[in-house]
């Protein structure tokens, strides 16, 4: 029981992706064409995406195998992720609870992302694409999509939002080193970012302007598909590796979660964290754990948001989604958190806060730096903005648990680290969050 870390040998790792869909407690709402309102097809997906990830996007079956391939590259990244035990954070806590975290910092891309991008990369490679165009904001996403495509030969071309462009030039560097082209958006290299440097040269861009011109590419473009980081159903199944691992890991110790935690940005880390023990669940297996989801006061999605259909992006391209929504036309503030700062959430995600079998908490970024604080000079690892969020949640958890004199077991998804994001750490330092 003396465990600091707990890791799993290659042949542990998950050959399968965990199916969320036929296992949900009501049928998910489809995604409606906005001009027909009439349900979407395969055939209104086939020009952006290969058609194996619209084929699992709808999948019923409750296990999807993962190609050889695929088991090569997350094994070359960094996978199985360790689990660590925050001993040194919960001495500091002087709480009797056990606090746990998955580590997705470990990989290349120092984010869980990594894990979907491969994954579409390959099956892109496989179908004959060359290229794949993508948004990023600050670039996690953009790195992620890069080193994917850069594993499977793919050339990848990346619309980053100009202020993060201008601002945050290390990602980009990254993207580049990996063989990607980087455009600031908006760009002239599309009718969509054309039409809005027309009105303003200037423009500091928006993800919704970068979506619009990542899609153009791939829509106008032979042997060129979009891609998509998060949200989507096939998304999230491709980050059940991240849950299976830690069920495998806490078995292994013979240890039960009666909470795990996540933040929640489009859901993908969060969903990949606890589907796998939520599907037990769903299915009636075992019912000892809570699911807490985690956002930020400033983009208050599943705490604040409705659930209804709305689009997926601020200009009104993609199709409809059911899922709670701060409205598409809804501007977060400027959180450091940059992930975390979507008007929606996945409708998996939603379907099952609605149905409340997931619980949701919002905290502001003052209190979610300075748990990012006490756990980098406790544990010794600079969480991302976005991971703090979890890390605050369970702090609350130990502390709740403390008061109780209860001997709870808080377990949370470490979805990246932050050490690319120090300007939100070097303005916390400073005194200038509010
Ligand atoms: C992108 C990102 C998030 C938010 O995205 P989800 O799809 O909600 O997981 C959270 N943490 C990190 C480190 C990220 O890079």
């Amino acid at each position: 029981m003396d465990e600091v870390k707990v890791l799993l040998d290659m042949d542990e790792m998950p050959r399968r992706w965990y199916n969320i869909l036929p296992d949900l407690p009501e049928q998910l709402p489809p995604p409606i064409n906005p001009a027909t309102k009439e349900p979407i097809g395969p055939e209104d997906l086939a020009p952006i995406f290969p058609m194996e990830l619209i084929k699992q996007e709808v999948s019923q079956e409750r296990y999807i195998d993962i190609p050889e391939e695929v088991v090569e590259a997350y094994y070359r990244i960094g996978r199985p992720t360790p689990l660590y035990r925050a001993r040194r954070l919960e001495k500091a806590l002087g709480t009797p609870a056990r606090i746990y975290y998955k580590r997705e910092d470990v990989s290349f891309a120092g984010s869980h992302k990594p894990n979907t991008a491969i994954a579409q990369a390959y099956y892109n490679m496989k179908e004959g694409v060359e290229k794949l165009s993508t948004e990023t904001g600050a670039g996690q996403w953009g790195t992620a999509l890069s080193l994917g495509c850069a594993l499977f030969d793919l050339a990848c071309e990346v619309f980053m939002v100009r202020v993060s462009y201008d601002q945050k030039p290390y990602r980009r560097i990254i993207m580049e080193l990996y063989g990607s082209t980087v455009n600031a958006s908006p760009s002239d290299k599309t009718n969509a970012g054309r039409s809005v440097l027309e009105k303003d040269p200037n423009h500091p861009g928006s993800l919704g302007i970068a979506i619009s011109e990542a899609i153009e590419v791939a829509a106008t473009n032979e042997n060129t598909k979009y891609s998509l980081g998060s949200v989507l159903n096939h998304v999230l199944m491709h980050q059940t590796v991240v849950g299976q691992e830690a069920l495998l890991q806490f078995d292994k110790i013979d240890v039960k979660p009666d909470v795990m935690i996540g933040c929640v940005g489009g859901g993908s880390n969060f969903g990949g964290f606890i589907f796998p023990a939520l599907g037990r669940r769903l299915r009636g297996e075992d019912n000892s754990t809570r699911f807490l989801a985690v956002e930020p006061v400033g983009c208050p999605t599943l705490t604040k948001g409705e659930y209804r259909y709305d689009f997926g992006d601020t200009a009104m391209t993609t199709p409809l989604l059911m899922m709670y929504t701060l409205g598409h036309d809804f501007v977060p503030s400027p959180i450091h958190a940059g992930g975390l700062r979507y008007h929606g959430d996945a409708p998996t995600v939603s379907l099952l806060h609605k149905t409340g079998d997931i619980d949701a908490v919002a905290y502001d970024q003052l209190s979610t730096f300075e748990a990012g604080r006490l756990f980098t000079k406790t544990e010794g690892l600079v969480p991302a903005p976005e991971t703090c969020h979890a890390v605050k949640a369970a702090i609350d958890e130990a502390l709740d648990a403390k008061k109780k004199g209860e001997e709870r077991v808080i377990a949370f998804n470490l979805s990246g680290h932050g050490l690319l994001d120090l300007k939100g750490y070097a303005d916390f330092l400073a005194g200038r969050l509010k």
